[in-house]
């Protein structure tokens, strides 16, 4: 089995961020190539801890590298552009599975305040379903604020794109050399040039739709469809509609589910849960209960005679559909005493009383404390 990223970096499973930023950079300076000129076993190394960094010192990657269920999620929309079915591709894998295979698959995420925000390239925000949306799914528009290259300057941030020169400092590149002698030897590192603050342009007159930066920030909506079966507190993630700059690739956009809860229903998993409460006379004759499922249809379940108070019904495949799996309707019987009895229905009560033997009661009978 390949090394973990946690043991290239020598660092526990748990680390603080700290902690493996401290021994990345340990491992970095003893391993530099530059230290090891033609040793190919040390470039190995040098190239395993960077690649174990660019993962851990990451906070999204890290958790989608400790949860690798939640990056098969994040494929979902992958490549196939948007508006209407971006979601479907990577949600193929559901289906299988028992309990709390949404967990497993979606990355939860904690929080998570109203708006839309940014955490380097990826932009994060939120929507608020229905609980039926949540259930059947939607195609909602999600409103999304990101930075992308300015159209106006193509990036460059100079006045019409070209009214800039080339950095004399680092012959725009953007990156100036350091050669260093340390500890360890000479090393050689690259730093952003100061000059040109990393752009590789001396800009004579800037753009003046981005301010000489380069990069606007758009707020726009996008329309996604949001698959069946999403729950409160869920976040999804859409490749490449995160903030788009002119170097790298584009970030994601992370959305967090929020779902408004239904009057009557509560949701676990597939299953529907709803308290009833019936008369304490329908439940000693039984009855036909009529109730509306979440599409709106009319099903029923019959009680029987000597219902009691507590009893759960199940209204087989009433609930949430997802793939070729059906939840229930679980119907929990909550039995009502009606109150502000008249002195007739008093009457009526206590001659009936009178003619129910305590074994008809069937905690009752055998109840002795
Ligand atoms: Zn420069
Ligand atoms: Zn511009």
């Amino acid at each position: 089995m390949a090394k973990s990223f946690y043991d290239i970096l020598g660092v526990p499973k748990d680390a603080s961020s700290e902690e493996i930023k401290k021994s990345y950079r340990k491992l970095a300076r003893e391993n530099h190539p530059d230290l090891h000129p033609g040793d190919k076993a040390a470039a190995e190394r040098f190239k395993e801890i960077s690649e174990a960094y660019d993962t851990l010192g990451d906070e999204k990657k890290r958790a989608d590298y400790d949860n690798p269920a939640s990056q098969a999620f994040n494929g979902f929309g992958g490549g196939g552009g948007f508006g209407g079915s971006g979601f479907s591709g990577g949600f193929s894998g559901f289906g299988g599975g028992g309990g709390g295979f949404f967990d497993d698959i979606i990355n939860m995420f904690g929080g998570g305040g109203s708006g839309a925000q940014e955490s380097g390239g990826d932009v994060i925000t939120d929507i608020t379903l229905t609980f039926e949306e949540a259930a059947f799914g939607a195609t909602k528009e999600v409103p999304v604020t990101r930075r992308q290259s300015c159209g106006e300057c193509s990036g460059t941030g100079a006045k019409d794109g070209k009214d800039y020169t080339k950095c004399a400092t680092c012959g725009g590149s953007g990156v100036i050399q350091q050669v260093q002698d340390t500890l360890f030897g000479r090393m050689a590192n690259q730093r952003s040039c100061p000059k040109c603050s990393g752009t590789g342009r001396i800009i004579k007159e800037k753009c003046t739709t981005c301010g000489g930066q380069g990069i606007i920030k758009v707020s726009t909506k996008i329309r996604l469809s949001f698959p069946a079966g999403l729950e409160d507190g869920q976040q999804v993630s859409v490749r490449g509609e995160g903030n788009s700059l002119k170097s790298g690739r584009k970030g994601d956009l992370f959305i967090h589910i929020k779902v408004l809860p239904h009057k009557y229903f509560k949701r676990d998993g597939l299953n529907l849960h709803v308290d009833y409460p019936i008369t304490f006379i329908q439940a000693a004759l039984g009855d036909k209960l009529l109730i509306d499922n979440l599409k709106g249809e009319r099903v029923s379940v019959t009680i029987p005679e000597g219902t009691q108070h507590g009893t759960v019904f199940s209204i087989k495949g009433g609930g949430i559909e997802l793939k070729h799996k059906k939840g229930d309707i679980k119907l929990k019987i909550v039995v009502e005493v009606p109150k502000n009895l008249s002195k007739e229905q008093k009457a009526l009560l206590k001659s009936l009383d009178g003619t129910i033997k305590p074994n008809q009661y069937e905690k009752l009978k055998n109840f002795k404390i």
